[in-house]
């Protein structure tokens, strides 16, 4: 498959560019706001071309699929000319700033019949593919309730528009809040309905929140708490189920690397659970050119984006208004 990166992105260059070639992709071009960037870009990453003009990226017959990982407020307007143009799409997280132009995103691609993914990396992992399988199979009998912990400390390099950005989509909600509900609505196969938060800044964020707890009502009963933060340096992270038949206690999981460990607690004791370690791009990518050759779906399509959206803007508003907000999951 032949791509074209729309976003000269640290995540493109950190991960998603050698994950595309690790599946036999070739990246034929990137597009960049800023000609002298795009083109130091291009050179380091291989890539042949570099590109202003998104239409003229577009142009291009030759490519296949883009990659959106620009700023979350350019992804809408994006998407949409990409899917006009025939792309295929893999969008980063959030899909876009409100729950209409996702739905909008995700609509025209349906309408047009272009695959359209959303890259959620955790729902790839070996070690959620493992904890779902277990959910699943009833392991821990009736799911009870959750608990995320997903506070991290950003690294320096990364703290520009996630820590001082509101208008290019800012705050750690739409940073990563949006994985955790993606990767509890992957393990427990519903959508949360109702939610309480408190938000703050503790010592990042500038006019936009760095920390968040919330609590999600789940429709089966289940209750789900959740903690994203940028500013903890030494918290790790981790997901926990629990249920009537046994707990699962998996740690350093919440990562874009295939490690942490899982611990099943039930009648009988304790047991590790292994795992696959297998990357989690690649493995995300993989799921995306079977979906393009019509052979199965992506690990997380526009749906899933749009629901997990709809949840970290639920979080947010309940954040603000002190009030408890049942998720608008839209038309
Ligand atoms: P970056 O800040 O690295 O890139 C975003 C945009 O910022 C780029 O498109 C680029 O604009 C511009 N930019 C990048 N570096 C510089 C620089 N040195 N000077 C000036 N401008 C620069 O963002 P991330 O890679 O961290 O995130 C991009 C998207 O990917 C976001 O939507 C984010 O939520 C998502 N993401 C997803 C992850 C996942 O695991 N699914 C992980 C990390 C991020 P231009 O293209 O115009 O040159």
């Amino acid at each position: 498959m032949r791509w074209a990166l729309i976003g000269a992105s640290r995540i493109a260059s950190s991960y998603m560019i050698e994950a595309i070639r690790a599946q036999g992709g070739d990246i034929l071009s990137v597009l960049s706001s800023d000609a002298a960037r795009g083109e130091g870009y291009a050179r380091e990453n291989g890539i042949g071309r570099s590109l202003t003009d998104l239409d003229q990226l577009l142009a291009d017959d030759s490519v296949d699929a883009v990659y959106i990982s620009t700023t979350n407020e350019k992804h809408h307007a994006q998407a949409l000319a990409a899917i006009a143009a025939g792309k295929h799409i893999l969008c980063e997280k959030p899909l876009a700033m409100t729950l209409d132009d996702a739905c909008e995103m995700v609509r025209a691609a349906k309408e047009k019949g272009v695959v359209f993914a959303t890259n959620h990396h955790l729902r790839n992992a070996g070690s959620h593919l493992a904890i779902r399988d277990l959910i699943r199979s009833g392991r821990i009998g009736e799911v009870l309730s959750a608990r995320v912990f997903h506070a991290v400390h950003l690294p320096e390099v990364l703290q520009g528009w996630r820590i001082n950005d509101a208008a290019a989509g800012g705050g750690v909600i739409p940073d990563i809040t949006v994985h955790d509900a993606d990767t509890v609505r992957f393990h427990l196969g519903e959508d949360p309905q109702e939610v309480v938060a408190k938000a703050g800044a503790s010592g990042m964020g500038q006019g936009v929140e760095d920390s968040v707890m919330s609590v999600w009502s789940m429709p089966s009963g289940a209750m789900v708490e959740s903690h994203e933060s940028f500013t903890h340096p030494f918290a790790g992270t981790g997901i926990e189920f629990h249920g009537t038949k046994g707990s699962l206690f998996a740690r350093n999981v919440m990562t874009q690397e295939p490690t942490g460990e899982i611990v099943l607690v039930d009648a009988d004791g304790e047991h590790a659970i292994p795992f696959a370690k297998h990357n989690l791009y690649e493995y995300a990518l993989g799921l995306f050119k079977g979906a393009v050759a019509g052979t199965g779906a992506p690990s997380a399509d526009g749906v899933d984006g749009i629901k997990s959206l709809a949840v970290a803007l639920a979080v947010r508003e309940a954040a603000q208004t002190g009030q408890a907000v049942t998720v608008n999951y839209g038309g």
